[in-house]
């Protein structure tokens, strides 16, 4: 090995035969490590940690710098089960580099600069991305407490970050991740019925972020000063495609919205299949209020009972968890507009259409000015005990309304069933008082105290 003046260069695979002691390592710059990481990782030959591990930087503290990277993100990073990204719930770089900072300083260990912190991240963890469309990270309460007790300046001590990182883990993998493998399954039964005989149909709904949906909008460089408000809502119909209902001030956000873009979707839907209904309808909302609410649940009862579809499975997913296929539909559209102005709503909704011309999908865009008060007509029958079931721990997560022969028991010709998650098994991580405390982590924060409790299905449907 030529290790004198000269600079000994390997690039592709070659680089992984090399020995990992650091002080062999030639003092690789960063485009050197860009175009070695590139070259390995994109085309998906090595895994990515084994190409970091090479690709170490020869300073120490840069070495120590990717370790803290690594850690940090696999801690705390939520890796999806369906894409190559890690999403990092972080605003800016600069908030994560404070924290790197601050571990170091409290580890008396020296710390690379900023922008050696910005080029590590960006060369060897280029799928660690801040999440894109969270405006606010952490919606999710106990993602909330994880990352507050973890950016504390009193808990940088490493047992208790451990402690952190496990509490993360537990949620990621006892909670959400497995929630959202449920949702994956109910697309995919829709995605993957034969053309022709469909007979299932699964789509979710819901809001786009108000500040992208001004118009006009002038680009990115300047603003309008008092531009009109459209409110987006969209529903991604699973294998099919993408409705986007805009309101501008007449209608309002609510439930009765929701229900007459999915009431919209089923008419559409009927269109498409020979004036038929789908017999299962699978409904996935977030935990907005203007989905999760007691008139959606009726409405939905009494499709099933007035016999327009068998069964509907309605299912809320993990408030902050849900930046699934919508999420990725609203960085379709914004992504597509947000550099160019769009002066006018007709530009707006060319621009929408636009945005999805390479993806095969079916993209409508559809302005209602006018809509029926689905409450008004719900409220007179309303049984006002229900007004809990979308509050704290009595939330239900999921839904089951299915036909059944009129009986005393069910005279509208519907059982409804409803169970606290997806899955079977669910470990909630709760905040309580702190005499309460019992779990390490608990008596260590003394205020942020979390109690993971497994919460089981509550009423023996196995086919819920
Ligand atoms: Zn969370």
């Amino acid at each position: 090995m030529q290790r004198d003046g000269k600079k000994e260069k390997l690039l592709g695979t070659e680089v992984l035969a090399r020995p990992t002691l650091d002080k062999e390592l030639p003092n690789y710059s960063f485009n050197e490590m860009r175009q070695i990481f590139d070259e390995n990782v994109l085309d998906g030959k090595v895994d990515h940690q084994i190409i970091r591990s090479a690709l170490r930087p020869c300073s120490e503290v840069k070495s120590m710098c990717v370790t803290w990277l690594e850690k940090h993100f696999e801690a705390t990073g939520d890796i999806s089960p369906h894409s190559e990204f890690v999403k990092v719930d972080v605003n800016f770089k600069k908030t994560l580099f404070e924290e790197y900072k601050a571990h170091c300083l409290g580890n008396k260990q020296k710390h690379v600069g900023y922008n050696s912190f910005c080029e590590l991240w960006c060369v060897l963890f280029p799928y660690c991305v801040s999440r894109p469309w969270c405006n606010v990270p952490g919606k999710c309460d106990t993602c909330y407490e994880i990352q507050k007790g973890r950016s504390d300046p009193r808990y940088r001590d490493l047992y208790t970050q451990t402690m952190f990182n496990k509490l993360h883990a537990i949620h990621r993998g006892g909670m959400f991740n497995i929630e959202r493998a449920k949702y994956k399954e109910r697309a995919l039964e829709a995605i993957s019925q034969t053309k022709g005989k469909e007979t299932t149909m699964s789509l979710i709904i819901d809001g786009m972020d108000q500040s992208h949906c001004h118009v006009p909008y002038l680009g990115n460089a300047s603003s309008f000063s008092d531009p009109l408000v459209q409110h987006i809502t969209a529903i991604k119909e699973h294998g099919w495609g993408v409705r986007i209902f805009r309101t501008l001030g007449t209608v309002d956000k609510g439930a009765n919205l929701t229900i007459y873009c999915i009431l919209r979707q089923i008419e559409d839907w009927k269109r498409r299949h020979n004036d038929r209904y789908p017999e299962k309808i699978y409904v996935q909302v977030d935990g907005g209020s203007e989905n999760a609410n007691i008139y959606m649940l009726s409405m939905l009862e009494l499709l099933v009972s007035k016999r327009i579809s068998r069964e509907i499975i309605f299912s809320r997913l993990p408030v902050g968890h849900t930046h699934e296929d919508i999420d990725g539909v609203f960085g379709v559209i914004w992504n597509s507009l947000r550099d160019i102005p769009v002066l006018t709503l007709d530009a707006y909704e060319e621009a929408c259409i636009k945005a999805f011309k390479n993806d095969g999908l079916d993209v409508k865009v559809e302005t209602p000015m006018i809509i029926p008060d689905y409450q008004m007509y719900f409220d007179k029958v309303l049984d006002k005990h229900l007004s809990k079931l979308h509050k704290e721990i009595q939330t239900q997560h999921k839904w089951r309304f299915e036909a059944v022969t009129p009986t005393t028991m069910f005279p509208m010709g519907c059982k409804t069933t409803f169970k606290a998650y997806s899955s079977d098994i669910v470990v909630e991580i709760r905040k309580i008082p702190p005499a309460q405390a019992v779990t390490p982590i608990g008596k260590i924060t003394g205020e942020s105290i979390l109690q993971i409790k497994s919460r089981h299905n509550l009423n023996n449907n196995n086919n819920l």
